[in-house]
């Protein structure tokens, strides 16, 4: 059994001047991954490691620094599932969580449900999650530019993870802070299963991007479906790479829905691939076959080598 872990930054557009802050979040994340994976842990463990890094990092859309929604408020969505014994946890519209990817995690462990608002941030709790105020989310330049009511030049966005550990579990998860001035209520795709997150026998993969095309074209599960080929050969069906099945994914959804979407995809041989129709999206990964992390603004063409 190999190891594997893949990471997101969300699909976007990233300024010159946040460049730096999107390629470091994304090795720091992977590598805390990476460091559980290597030791033979769990790919749920791995998996919210990673989305854990990123939610404290106020460069990214999750947990602190989150987008602010038409009423200045912070309201969080994550969801995780694992191809073992098709186990998922999702939770949306929490204020009071610091980290709803841990949530998410301990929903999947009790049961597989889908916690909203109140009743999540009461399990949360419950289970001894780390709480916060709904305040301490928002970070300084979030709030000026809600109150200057500015659109920001590169949109925040959604963080997600996709690992495979020694034991052939495929993990997904997602985490995100919604859209820029949703209005007050709406929830997208990224805790939901099939839309923002999917893993089964065949692969693993976490989406981002506009939740209202996301949603239709159920693009994690349609990246998942594409693994599976249709190539008939001696042995059977033959498995699409990774590459082309996350390219065609977004594929289906340019042509069937406007809007943008990103996805990163791992399927049960380790193998990687990741697409968007943004502009940028951040990218880290790690498998045996390289000796250091690699990270991939989409803004550059090659990947830049971790440590050198
Ligand atoms: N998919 C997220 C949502 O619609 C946002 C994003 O990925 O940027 O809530």
């Amino acid at each position: 059994m190999t190891i594997a872990i893949i990471v997101h930054g969300g699909a976007k557009t990233i300024s010159d001047d946040k460049t730096q802050a999107n390629t470091e979040g994304c090795l720091t994340a992977v590598q805390a991954g990476w460091e559980i994976l290597q030791r033979g842990g769990d790919a749920k463990d791995a998996v919210e490691a990673a989305i854990r890094t990123l939610e404290a990092d106020a460069t990214f859309n999750a947990s602190i620094g989150a987008t602010l929604d038409r009423e200045g408020q912070v309201y969080l969505d994550a969801g995780m599932m694992e191809s073992k014994g098709l186990r998922w946890g999702g939770v949306a519209a929490v204020q009071r969580v610091a980290h709803p990817i841990s949530v998410a995690r301990k929903i999947l462990e009790k049961k597989s449900y889908f916690l909203v608002a109140h009743g999540a941030e009461q399990f949360a709790e419950e289970q001894s999650c780390e709480m916060c105020e709904p305040d301490s989310l928002i970070s300084e330049e979030q709030r000026q530019m809600w109150e200057q009511e500015q659109m920001p030049e590169d949109r925040s966005s959604t963080v997600g993870c996709v690992a495979l550990d020694i034991h052939g579990n495929l993990v997904a998860g997602t985490s995100t802070g919604g859209l820029e001035n949703q209005p007050p209520g709406r929830v997208g795709d990224t805790a939901i299963v099939g839309c923002g997150l999917y893993a089964d026998s065949r692969g693993a993969c976490s989406t981002t991007g506009d939740g209202e095309s996301v949603i239709p074209v159920v693009l994690a599960k349609t990246a998942v479906d594409l693994l599976s080929g249709d190539t008939a050969s001696q042995d059977g069906i033959v498995a699409r790479h990774p590459e082309q099945a996350a390219q065609q994914a977004i594929e289906v959804l340019k042509q069937k829905v406007p809007g943008e979407a990103g996805c990163i995809l791992l399927d049960r041989d380790g193998r990687m691939g990741w697409t968007h129709n943004s502009q940028d999206m951040a990218v880290a990964y790690m498998s045996e076959a390289l000796h250091q992390p690699a990270v991939f603004t989409c803004k550059q063409q090659e990947a830049v080598n971790a440590l050198s």
